[in-house]
């Protein structure tokens, strides 16, 4: 048995890499075990290389409205896939190098390699076992495919950020974050794209206003979204072709299946079963308002506990537990409420908030206050977007429960509004907030 850590951290995505960091500046002894990519899926197959992409995706759109600014481009831009992915790569591999150097900066021991629990205090690295104090499951999720005949042949997001080619046609599986920011990407970059969605209308939690725009969006710019459809089987040809055969009986062919249906708990060969950690429902391990095991020696957080599945939410647990094993002074219970989000898609949705129908469900009595505006940057082009902003208010109290848009930069502009809404804002203060000229994101506080 090798060293006594006072936490050893199970996975180094975004959970784990800052808790380890921050109990490391607390003063414990600390180790992390990471079995394939340091910074986890955000850095790795989620929030960063999938913003490159969606970047990469959006120039489509400069091109066509620099014309009429008075840019004439020449020929047709042409885009080539392959240094896009390979400049992400680059960039990813340098993100890598910088989270093990704050990492061994910090004093964490990192190991390479997958760890199994052998009991509630012991841990496994390849040939090694360790013992710890504290054990933290940071194993993040996994993303899932539904049993369907031919799912071999379909990709999920972990091989989309790989693909060798563009593909020329996709067909784009769920009504999620994922799908959604993937259909706009594939859409954008030039593949014939269609997004396929089994219920009425996608992005299920969402504000009815913000998921109908969108959906007018994208059909505005002609990407083939359909409802209440999924695929049963995909068959495979001998040239490489898809086809798709989708439940009302007709087919699609394609060149690439992506499902984006959700993603699972990452529990795979991690031991549990020599503990007394217990899972929820749903799969997820089962945690206390303190992550809290079953196990009083093993804490888990992030995406394996499936509360909000965001790299912010991530962190902030991290820290908090942290600071509770190793600065009780300065924890304090993390506050899941109005975290802001966005969606990366093209548009871009921006939300913080109760929807408008979640506001009427808790009880308020709701005032809406909304504009749908054509951007100033588009009115010396032909393109027809138009933005959504929204606001849901208590009627009783003035206070905005919500704020939600579609539109450029919807991510940026709801970051500041989330910090509003945080503190308490009502309607009156954002009627008393001067705008910044000429903005879009002034119409938040000039709705009347
Ligand atoms: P992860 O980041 O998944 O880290 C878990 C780590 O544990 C992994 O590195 C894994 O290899 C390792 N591991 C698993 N089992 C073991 C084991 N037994 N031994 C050793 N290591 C192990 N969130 C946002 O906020 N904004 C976004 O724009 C965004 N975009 C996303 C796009 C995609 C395509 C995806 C898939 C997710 C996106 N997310 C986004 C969600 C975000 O990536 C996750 O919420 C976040 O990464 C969760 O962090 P985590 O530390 O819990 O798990
Ligand atoms: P989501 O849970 O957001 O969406 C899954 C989608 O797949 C839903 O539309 C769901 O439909 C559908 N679905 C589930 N099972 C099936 C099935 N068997 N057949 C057909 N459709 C199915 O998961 P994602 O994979 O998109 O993303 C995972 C999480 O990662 C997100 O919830 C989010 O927390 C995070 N993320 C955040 C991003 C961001 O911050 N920008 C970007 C990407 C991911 P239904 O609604 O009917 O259940």
């Amino acid at each position: 048995m090798s060293d006594a850590f006072d936490l050893f951290v199970i996975g180094g995505g975004s959970a784990g890499v800052r808790a380890a960091r921050f109990a490391a500046n607390f003063g414990a002894k600390v180790a992390v075990a990471e079995s394939r990519y340091l910074g986890g899926t955000c850095v790795n197959v989620g929030c960063v290389p999938k913003k490159m992409l969606v970047y990469g995706a959006h120039f489509h759109e400069d091109f066509e409205q620099a014309a009429g600014y008075g840019w004439s481009l020449g020929e047709k831009p042409v885009f080539d896939w392959s240094t896009l992915i390979q400049n992400k790569n680059r960039e990813i591999a340098r993100l890598n190098g910088i989270y093990r150097k704050l990492l061994v900066d910090a004093g964490v021991k990192v190991l390479d390699g997958h760890a199994r629990l052998l009991d509630a205090k012991t841990v496994q690295v390849g040939a090694e076992t360790f013992s710890a104090k504290h054990i933290l499951i940071c194993t993040g999720g996994w993303p899932q495919i539904p049993e369907i005949p031919g799912k071999e042949h379909a990709i999920s997001s972990n091989e989309a950020f790989f693909l060798k080619e563009l593909p020329r046609r996709v067909i784009v599986v769920g009504g999620g974050y994922i799908a959604v920011e993937f259909a706009s990407i594939f859409h954008g970059l030039g593949a014939k794209t269609t997004q396929l969605y089994r219920g009425d209308l996608f992005l299920r939690e969402f504000d009815i206003g913000v998921r109908e725009h969108l959906r007018d969006e994208l059909l505005r710019k002609k990407l083939d979204l359909r409802f209440n459809t999924d695929i049963t089987a995909i068959e495979k040809r001998a040239d490489g072709t898809l086809v798709a055969k989708l439940k009302d009986g007709g087919s699609i062919e394609t060149d690439c299946v992506f499902f984006a249906t959700g993603r699972r708990p990452m529990l795979d060969n991690l031991g549990l079963e020599n503990t007394k950690v217990e899972l929820d429902e749903r799969g997820h391990v089962k945690v206390n308002a303190e992550f809290e095991t079953s196990e009083p020696s093993i804490l888990a957080l992030g995406d394996v506990i499936g509360r909000v599945q965001l790299t912010p939410v991530a962190l902030a647990e991290g820290m908090a537990v942290a600071r509770r094993l190793f600065r009780p002074a300065e924890y304090r219970p993390l506050d899941y409420t109005m975290i802001p989000t966005a969606v990366f898609s093209l548009p871009n949705i921006g939300t913080v908030g109760l929807s408008e129908d979640a506001a009427k469900k808790a009880g308020h009595k709701v005032k809406i206050f909304e504009s749908r505006f054509r951007p100033m940057k588009l009115t010396l082009t032909d393109v027809q977007e138009r933005t959504l902003m929204k606001l849901v208010v208590d009627a009783d109290s003035d206070r905005v429960l919500g704020v939600h848009m579609v539109g450029p930069e919807a991510g940026e502009i709801v970051q500041g509004l989330a910090v509003a809404l945080k503190a308490g804002a009502t309607k009156r203060v954002f009627d008393e907030t001067i705008g910044v000229h000429p903005t879009a994101a002034e119409e938040f506080v000039t709705l009347r």
